[in-house]
Protein backbone atom coordinates (compact mmCIF):
# COMPACT_ATOMS: atom_id res chain seq x y z
CA UNK A 1 0.00 0.00 0.00
CA UNK A 2 0.91 3.92 -0.26
CA UNK A 3 0.08 6.97 -0.19
CA UNK A 4 0.21 9.42 -3.07
CA UNK A 5 1.40 13.05 -3.16
CA UNK A 6 -0.04 15.63 -6.13
CA UNK A 7 1.65 18.99 -5.94
CA UNK A 8 0.27 21.04 -8.24
CA UNK A 9 0.29 18.32 -10.87
CA UNK A 10 0.08 20.10 -14.47
CA UNK A 11 -0.72 18.82 -17.80
CA UNK A 12 -0.34 20.86 -21.20
CA UNK A 13 -1.21 19.31 -24.40
CA UNK A 14 0.41 21.74 -26.61
CA UNK A 15 -1.99 25.04 -25.84
CA UNK A 16 -4.64 23.06 -24.06
CA UNK A 17 -4.07 23.55 -20.02
CA UNK A 18 -5.64 19.83 -19.39
CA UNK A 19 -4.57 19.70 -16.04
CA UNK A 20 -3.90 22.80 -14.17
CA UNK A 21 -1.76 22.39 -11.11
CA UNK A 22 -3.70 19.97 -8.54
CA UNK A 23 -2.93 19.74 -5.02
CA UNK A 24 -4.38 16.66 -3.43
CA UNK A 25 -2.98 13.93 -1.11
CA UNK A 26 -4.41 10.27 -1.45
CA UNK A 27 -4.39 8.19 2.04
CA UNK A 28 -2.53 4.98 2.32
CA UNK A 29 -5.95 2.72 1.78
CA UNK A 30 -8.35 5.17 0.19
CA UNK A 31 -10.27 4.97 -2.15
CA UNK A 32 -10.23 8.46 -4.42
CA UNK A 33 -12.62 9.00 -6.84
CA UNK A 34 -12.01 12.16 -9.78
CA UNK A 35 -15.55 12.37 -10.70
CA UNK A 36 -15.89 15.60 -13.34
CA UNK A 37 -17.97 16.01 -16.74
CA UNK A 38 -16.29 15.01 -20.46
CA UNK A 39 -12.75 16.72 -20.83
CA UNK A 40 -12.54 18.00 -17.26
CA UNK A 41 -8.73 16.48 -16.97
CA UNK A 42 -9.81 12.95 -15.01
CA UNK A 43 -7.97 10.35 -17.51
CA UNK A 44 -5.36 12.46 -17.63
CA UNK A 45 -4.32 12.67 -14.16
CA UNK A 46 -5.32 9.12 -13.89
CA UNK A 47 -2.46 8.95 -16.94
CA UNK A 48 0.38 11.01 -15.47
CA UNK A 49 -0.57 8.85 -11.99
CA UNK A 50 0.08 5.46 -14.42
CA UNK A 51 3.22 7.19 -16.10
CA UNK A 52 1.09 7.26 -19.24
CA UNK A 53 1.61 10.20 -19.65
CA UNK A 54 4.82 12.98 -19.20
CA UNK A 55 4.18 15.12 -16.71
CA UNK A 56 4.88 19.25 -17.54
CA UNK A 57 4.82 20.57 -14.50
CA UNK A 58 4.71 19.47 -10.21
CA UNK A 59 5.37 16.91 -8.56
CA UNK A 60 3.93 13.03 -8.04
CA UNK A 61 4.63 10.81 -5.11
CA UNK A 62 4.36 7.29 -4.84
CA UNK A 63 5.09 6.33 -1.02
CA UNK A 64 8.20 7.64 -0.69
CA UNK A 65 9.45 8.07 -3.90
CA UNK A 66 9.06 11.09 -6.25
CA UNK A 67 8.24 9.19 -9.75
CA UNK A 68 8.06 11.94 -12.48
CA UNK A 69 10.68 10.44 -14.38
CA UNK A 70 10.01 6.82 -13.51
CA UNK A 71 8.46 4.28 -16.60
CA UNK A 72 4.89 3.02 -15.81
CA UNK A 73 6.49 -0.55 -14.77
CA UNK A 74 8.68 1.05 -11.77
CA UNK A 75 5.55 2.28 -10.15
CA UNK A 76 4.18 -0.47 -8.75
CA UNK A 77 0.54 0.37 -9.95
CA UNK A 78 -1.87 -1.81 -11.91
CA UNK A 79 -4.19 -0.15 -14.00
CA UNK A 80 -7.59 -1.14 -15.52
CA UNK A 81 -8.95 0.81 -18.31
CA UNK A 82 -12.73 1.44 -19.87
CA UNK A 83 -12.32 -1.09 -22.58
CA UNK A 84 -10.36 -3.65 -20.47
CA UNK A 85 -7.60 -4.12 -22.86
CA UNK A 86 -7.25 -7.33 -23.50
CA UNK A 87 -5.54 -9.90 -25.97
CA UNK A 88 -7.94 -11.41 -28.26
CA UNK A 89 -5.68 -14.24 -29.12
CA UNK A 90 -4.92 -15.21 -25.57
CA UNK A 91 -6.84 -17.22 -23.00
CA UNK A 92 -8.32 -15.27 -19.75
CA UNK A 93 -5.84 -16.53 -17.95
CA UNK A 94 -2.57 -16.08 -20.14
CA UNK A 95 -4.12 -12.92 -20.46
CA UNK A 96 -3.93 -12.58 -16.59
CA UNK A 97 -0.15 -13.36 -16.46
CA UNK A 98 0.85 -11.82 -19.32
CA UNK A 99 3.67 -9.59 -18.82
CA UNK A 100 4.03 -10.42 -15.40
CA UNK A 101 7.65 -11.33 -15.03
CA UNK A 102 8.99 -8.65 -17.22
CA UNK A 103 8.21 -6.02 -14.33
CA UNK A 104 9.34 -8.84 -11.99
CA UNK A 105 6.36 -8.41 -9.76
CA UNK A 106 4.60 -11.89 -9.81
CA UNK A 107 6.59 -15.06 -8.90
CA UNK A 108 6.60 -17.61 -12.22
CA UNK A 109 6.76 -20.28 -10.31
CA UNK A 110 3.13 -19.33 -7.93
CA UNK A 111 1.32 -19.06 -11.38
CA UNK A 112 -1.24 -21.36 -11.29
CA UNK A 113 -1.98 -21.02 -7.82
CA UNK A 114 -2.05 -17.35 -7.55
CA UNK A 115 -4.20 -17.15 -10.93
CA UNK A 116 -6.76 -20.02 -9.24
CA UNK A 117 -7.44 -17.76 -6.42
CA UNK A 118 -7.63 -14.44 -7.84
CA UNK A 119 -10.24 -15.95 -10.43
CA UNK A 120 -11.97 -17.73 -7.72
CA UNK A 121 -12.48 -14.40 -5.93
CA UNK A 122 -13.92 -12.76 -9.18
CA UNK A 123 -15.80 -15.81 -9.86
CA UNK A 124 -14.34 -16.57 -13.53
CA UNK A 125 -12.49 -20.35 -12.47
CA UNK A 126 -14.47 -21.90 -15.15
CA UNK A 127 -13.91 -19.51 -17.80
CA UNK A 128 -9.91 -19.00 -17.46
CA UNK A 129 -9.54 -21.22 -20.96
CA UNK A 130 -11.70 -19.25 -23.09
CA UNK A 131 -10.70 -16.13 -25.08
CA UNK A 132 -12.37 -13.00 -24.68
CA UNK A 133 -14.39 -13.06 -27.87
CA UNK A 134 -16.46 -15.95 -25.59
CA UNK A 135 -16.86 -13.70 -22.37
CA UNK A 136 -19.48 -11.25 -21.70
CA UNK A 137 -18.53 -7.69 -21.12
CA UNK A 138 -19.18 -8.25 -17.66
CA UNK A 139 -16.17 -11.59 -17.27
CA UNK A 140 -14.18 -9.65 -19.93
CA UNK A 141 -13.83 -6.79 -16.96
CA UNK A 142 -13.30 -9.28 -14.17
CA UNK A 143 -10.52 -10.89 -16.21
CA UNK A 144 -9.21 -7.44 -16.77
CA UNK A 145 -9.68 -7.01 -12.87
CA UNK A 146 -7.92 -10.17 -12.12
CA UNK A 147 -4.98 -9.09 -14.28
CA UNK A 148 -4.53 -5.70 -11.68
CA UNK A 149 -4.82 -7.88 -9.25
CA UNK A 150 -2.41 -10.74 -9.84
CA UNK A 151 -0.06 -7.82 -9.90
CA UNK A 152 -0.45 -7.46 -6.17
CA UNK A 153 0.56 -3.26 -6.81
CA UNK A 154 0.50 -0.74 -3.80
CA UNK A 155 -1.66 1.32 -5.95
CA UNK A 156 -4.75 0.28 -8.27
CA UNK A 157 -5.75 2.84 -10.92
CA UNK A 158 -8.68 2.54 -12.21
CA UNK A 159 -10.06 4.48 -15.98
CA UNK A 160 -13.86 4.04 -15.76
CA UNK A 161 -14.04 0.26 -15.49
CA UNK A 162 -17.34 0.21 -15.90
CA UNK A 163 -19.20 2.13 -18.07
CA UNK A 164 -19.21 -0.41 -20.96
CA UNK A 165 -21.48 -2.90 -19.00
CA UNK A 166 -25.31 -2.79 -18.92
CA UNK A 167 -26.84 -0.80 -15.65
CA UNK A 168 -27.72 -3.94 -13.70
CA UNK A 169 -24.43 -5.29 -14.15
CA UNK A 170 -22.50 -1.83 -13.24
CA UNK A 171 -24.46 -1.86 -10.05
CA UNK A 172 -22.94 -5.12 -9.13
CA UNK A 173 -19.86 -4.73 -10.59
CA UNK A 174 -19.70 -2.05 -8.09
CA UNK A 175 -20.55 -3.79 -4.98
CA UNK A 176 -17.70 -6.54 -5.68
CA UNK A 177 -15.15 -3.72 -6.14
CA UNK A 178 -16.43 -2.25 -2.91
CA UNK A 179 -16.07 -5.69 -1.40
CA UNK A 180 -12.13 -6.48 -3.15
CA UNK A 181 -11.20 -3.33 -1.49
CA UNK A 182 -12.52 -4.01 1.72
CA UNK A 183 -10.46 -7.20 1.19
CA UNK A 184 -7.57 -6.19 -0.17
CA UNK A 185 -7.10 -2.29 1.45
CA UNK A 186 -5.11 -1.20 -1.58
CA UNK A 187 -5.44 2.53 -2.64
CA UNK A 188 -6.79 2.95 -5.45
CA UNK A 189 -7.37 6.02 -7.76
CA UNK A 190 -10.93 5.70 -9.85
CA UNK A 191 -12.47 8.02 -12.71
CA UNK A 192 -15.48 8.14 -13.99
CA UNK A 193 -18.11 10.89 -15.19
CA UNK A 194 -20.79 8.89 -13.39
CA UNK A 195 -21.83 10.89 -9.72
CA UNK A 196 -23.63 8.10 -8.73
CA UNK A 197 -20.28 5.43 -8.87
CA UNK A 198 -18.28 8.42 -7.52
CA UNK A 199 -20.91 8.76 -4.71
CA UNK A 200 -21.09 5.09 -3.83
CA UNK A 201 -17.60 3.56 -4.30
CA UNK A 202 -15.33 6.76 -2.98
CA UNK A 203 -14.23 7.41 0.49
CA UNK A 204 -13.60 10.71 -0.83
CA UNK A 205 -14.87 12.27 -4.43
CA UNK A 206 -12.55 14.61 -5.87
CA UNK A 207 -14.77 16.97 -8.60
CA UNK A 208 -12.80 17.98 -11.05
CA UNK A 209 -13.79 20.84 -13.51
CA UNK A 210 -11.65 22.28 -16.73
CA UNK A 211 -8.75 21.01 -14.80
CA UNK A 212 -9.12 22.32 -11.50
CA UNK A 213 -10.62 20.17 -8.59
CA UNK A 214 -13.32 22.23 -7.18
CA UNK A 215 -13.89 20.07 -3.66
CA UNK A 216 -12.58 16.80 -2.29
CA UNK A 217 -14.35 15.56 0.31
CA UNK A 218 -16.96 12.08 1.68
CA UNK A 219 -19.45 11.84 -0.72
CA UNK A 220 -22.44 12.57 2.01
CA UNK A 221 -20.24 16.32 2.80
CA UNK A 222 -20.15 16.64 -0.76
CA UNK A 223 -23.80 16.18 -1.30
CA UNK A 224 -24.69 18.37 2.13
CA UNK A 225 -22.06 21.23 1.58
CA UNK A 226 -20.80 21.62 -1.50
CA UNK A 227 -18.25 24.26 -2.07
CA UNK A 228 -19.39 25.71 -4.89
CA UNK A 229 -22.49 26.08 -7.32
CA UNK A 230 -20.26 23.55 -10.04
CA UNK A 231 -20.36 20.90 -7.52
CA UNK A 232 -23.91 21.44 -6.19
CA UNK A 233 -25.02 21.32 -9.60
CA UNK A 234 -23.33 18.23 -10.36
CA UNK A 235 -23.83 16.06 -7.68
CA UNK A 236 -27.57 15.08 -6.92
CA UNK A 237 -29.67 13.59 -9.72
CA UNK A 238 -32.47 15.18 -9.81
CA UNK A 239 -30.16 18.29 -9.16
CA UNK A 240 -30.05 20.95 -6.93
CA UNK A 241 -32.35 24.38 -8.00
CA UNK A 242 -30.68 26.92 -8.48
CA UNK A 243 -32.16 30.69 -8.54
CA UNK A 244 -30.44 33.94 -9.26
CA UNK A 245 -31.15 36.01 -5.84
CA UNK A 246 -30.83 39.46 -4.60
CA UNK A 247 -29.55 39.34 -0.75
CA UNK A 248 -31.04 41.72 0.93
CA UNK A 249 -30.36 43.33 4.75
CA UNK A 250 -33.55 44.17 6.18
CA UNK A 251 -34.59 45.00 9.70
CA UNK A 252 -31.25 43.51 10.55
CA UNK A 253 -32.21 40.48 9.22
CA UNK A 254 -31.26 39.13 5.87
CA UNK A 255 -33.73 37.93 3.29
CA UNK A 256 -33.05 36.09 -0.55
CA UNK A 257 -34.96 37.57 -2.76
CA UNK A 258 -36.31 36.54 -6.40
CA UNK A 259 -39.18 36.97 -8.31
CA UNK A 260 -41.98 37.61 -5.79
CA UNK A 261 -40.80 35.28 -2.73
CA UNK A 262 -38.57 35.96 -0.36
CA UNK A 263 -37.21 33.53 2.25
CA UNK A 264 -35.40 34.68 5.53
CA UNK A 265 -31.73 33.61 6.38
CA UNK A 266 -29.76 33.93 9.60
CA UNK A 267 -27.26 36.83 10.11
CA UNK A 268 -23.69 35.23 9.13
CA UNK A 269 -20.35 37.37 8.90
CA UNK A 270 -20.44 35.76 5.16
CA UNK A 271 -24.24 37.00 4.54
CA UNK A 272 -23.27 40.26 5.36
CA UNK A 273 -20.09 40.33 3.15
CA UNK A 274 -22.46 40.01 -0.29
CA UNK A 275 -25.41 42.11 1.20
CA UNK A 276 -26.57 44.48 -1.98
CA UNK A 277 -25.04 41.59 -4.51
CA UNK A 278 -26.24 39.14 -6.94
CA UNK A 279 -26.21 35.56 -5.33
CA UNK A 280 -27.84 32.33 -6.43
CA UNK A 281 -29.86 30.37 -4.17
CA UNK A 282 -29.64 26.60 -4.59
CA UNK A 283 -32.31 24.09 -2.70
CA UNK A 284 -32.22 20.22 -3.67
CA UNK A 285 -35.77 19.24 -4.57
CA UNK A 286 -36.43 16.87 -1.62
CA UNK A 287 -35.95 19.49 0.29
CA UNK A 288 -38.93 21.26 -0.76
CA UNK A 289 -42.44 20.35 0.89
CA UNK A 290 -45.76 20.52 0.22
CA UNK A 291 -47.29 22.59 2.77
CA UNK A 292 -49.72 20.19 4.05
CA UNK A 293 -46.78 18.22 5.12
CA UNK A 294 -44.76 21.63 6.51
CA UNK A 295 -44.77 23.24 10.20
CA UNK A 296 -47.26 26.08 10.11
CA UNK A 297 -45.02 28.71 10.58
CA UNK A 298 -43.03 28.14 7.66
CA UNK A 299 -43.03 30.31 5.20
CA UNK A 300 -44.92 28.51 2.07
CA UNK A 301 -44.95 29.96 -1.70
CA UNK A 302 -47.81 29.55 -4.22
CA UNK A 303 -46.65 27.52 -7.19
CA UNK A 304 -48.39 25.89 -10.41
CA UNK A 305 -47.50 22.04 -11.35
CA UNK A 306 -46.72 22.17 -14.73
CA UNK A 307 -45.09 18.23 -15.13
CA UNK A 308 -45.13 15.70 -13.06
CA UNK A 309 -42.62 12.49 -13.27
CA UNK A 310 -43.07 9.31 -11.53
CA UNK A 311 -39.80 7.98 -10.20
CA UNK A 312 -41.44 4.85 -8.04
CA UNK A 313 -39.78 5.49 -5.19
CA UNK A 314 -40.82 9.46 -5.13
CA UNK A 315 -42.91 11.53 -7.34
CA UNK A 316 -40.76 14.66 -9.37
CA UNK A 317 -43.16 17.67 -9.17
CA UNK A 318 -42.07 20.31 -11.62
CA UNK A 319 -43.50 23.56 -10.77
CA UNK A 320 -43.76 27.27 -11.43
CA UNK A 321 -43.48 30.08 -8.74
CA UNK A 322 -44.00 33.30 -11.15
CA UNK A 323 -41.48 32.85 -13.79
CA UNK A 324 -39.16 30.18 -11.64
CA UNK A 325 -39.07 26.60 -12.55
CA UNK A 326 -38.63 24.70 -9.43
CA UNK A 327 -37.75 20.47 -8.98
CA UNK A 328 -39.93 19.45 -5.88
CA UNK A 329 -39.40 15.65 -5.23
CA UNK A 330 -42.31 14.51 -3.05
CA UNK A 331 -44.40 11.27 -2.01
CA UNK A 332 -44.48 9.00 -4.96
CA UNK A 333 -48.47 8.83 -4.32
CA UNK A 334 -49.44 12.52 -3.86
CA UNK A 335 -52.28 13.44 -6.27
CA UNK A 336 -50.95 16.31 -7.81
CA UNK A 337 -51.59 16.71 -11.23
CA UNK A 338 -50.66 19.21 -14.10
CA UNK A 339 -52.45 22.39 -13.88
CA UNK A 340 -52.92 22.32 -9.89
CA UNK A 341 -52.29 25.23 -7.87
CA UNK A 342 -50.13 24.22 -4.38
CA UNK A 343 -48.55 25.41 -1.38
CA UNK A 344 -44.41 24.62 -0.99
CA UNK A 345 -42.19 25.47 1.37
CA UNK A 346 -38.35 25.00 1.98
CA UNK A 347 -36.43 22.89 4.66
CA UNK A 348 -34.61 26.11 6.16
CA UNK A 349 -32.08 24.13 7.00
CA UNK A 350 -31.66 23.14 4.01
CA UNK A 351 -30.82 26.09 2.18
CA UNK A 352 -27.03 26.76 -0.23
CA UNK A 353 -26.52 30.24 -1.23
CA UNK A 354 -23.34 31.26 -3.48
CA UNK A 355 -21.58 34.44 -4.09
CA UNK A 356 -21.34 35.90 -7.92
CA UNK A 357 -18.52 33.38 -8.49
CA UNK A 358 -20.32 30.52 -7.58
CA UNK A 359 -18.08 29.88 -4.07
CA UNK A 360 -20.04 28.88 -1.43
CA UNK A 361 -21.27 31.43 1.21
CA UNK A 362 -23.84 30.12 3.39
CA UNK A 363 -25.49 26.23 4.51
P1 LIG B 1 -13.69 12.08 -20.67
O1 LIG B 1 -14.62 11.83 -19.53
O2 LIG B 1 -14.39 12.58 -21.89
O3 LIG B 1 -12.74 10.97 -20.93
P2 LIG B 1 -11.64 13.52 -19.17
O4 LIG B 1 -12.14 14.32 -18.02
O5 LIG B 1 -11.03 12.22 -18.87
O6 LIG B 1 -12.80 13.39 -20.25
P3 LIG B 1 -9.19 14.14 -20.47
O7 LIG B 1 -9.23 12.99 -21.42
O8 LIG B 1 -8.25 14.07 -19.35
O9 LIG B 1 -10.64 14.48 -19.93
O10 LIG B 1 -8.89 15.46 -21.33
C1 LIG B 1 -8.69 16.74 -20.73
C2 LIG B 1 -8.45 17.77 -21.83
O11 LIG B 1 -7.22 17.51 -22.48
C3 LIG B 1 -9.51 17.79 -22.91
O12 LIG B 1 -9.71 19.11 -23.31
C4 LIG B 1 -8.87 16.98 -24.04
O13 LIG B 1 -9.36 17.40 -25.29
C5 LIG B 1 -7.42 17.32 -23.86
N1 LIG B 1 -6.52 16.23 -24.31
C6 LIG B 1 -6.48 14.98 -23.78
N2 LIG B 1 -5.53 14.23 -24.41
C7 LIG B 1 -4.98 15.03 -25.36
C8 LIG B 1 -3.94 14.87 -26.33
N3 LIG B 1 -3.28 13.71 -26.45
N4 LIG B 1 -3.66 15.93 -27.11
C9 LIG B 1 -4.30 17.10 -26.99
N5 LIG B 1 -5.28 17.33 -26.09
C10 LIG B 1 -5.62 16.32 -25.28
Amino acid sequence: MAHIELDTLTKHFGDVAAVKGIDLSVNDGEFLVFVGPSGCGKSTTLRMLAGLESITDGALTIGETVVNDLPPHERNVAMVFQNYALYPHMTAAENMTFGLDSNGLFNRSGDDEQVAEVAETLGITDLLDRKPKALSGGERQRVAIGRALLREPEVFLLDEPLSNLDAKLRVEMRTELLELHRELQTTTVYVTHDQTEAMTLGDRVAVLNDGQIEQVDPPQLLYDYPATRFVAEFIGSPAMNILPVDVLGRDGQFVVQHDGFEIPLPTTNELEAIAGSPAYFGVRPEDISLAASLPAEAATFEATVSVTEPLGESLLVHCEVGDTELKVKTEPRSTVSPGDSIEIGVDEERLHLFDEQGNAVYH
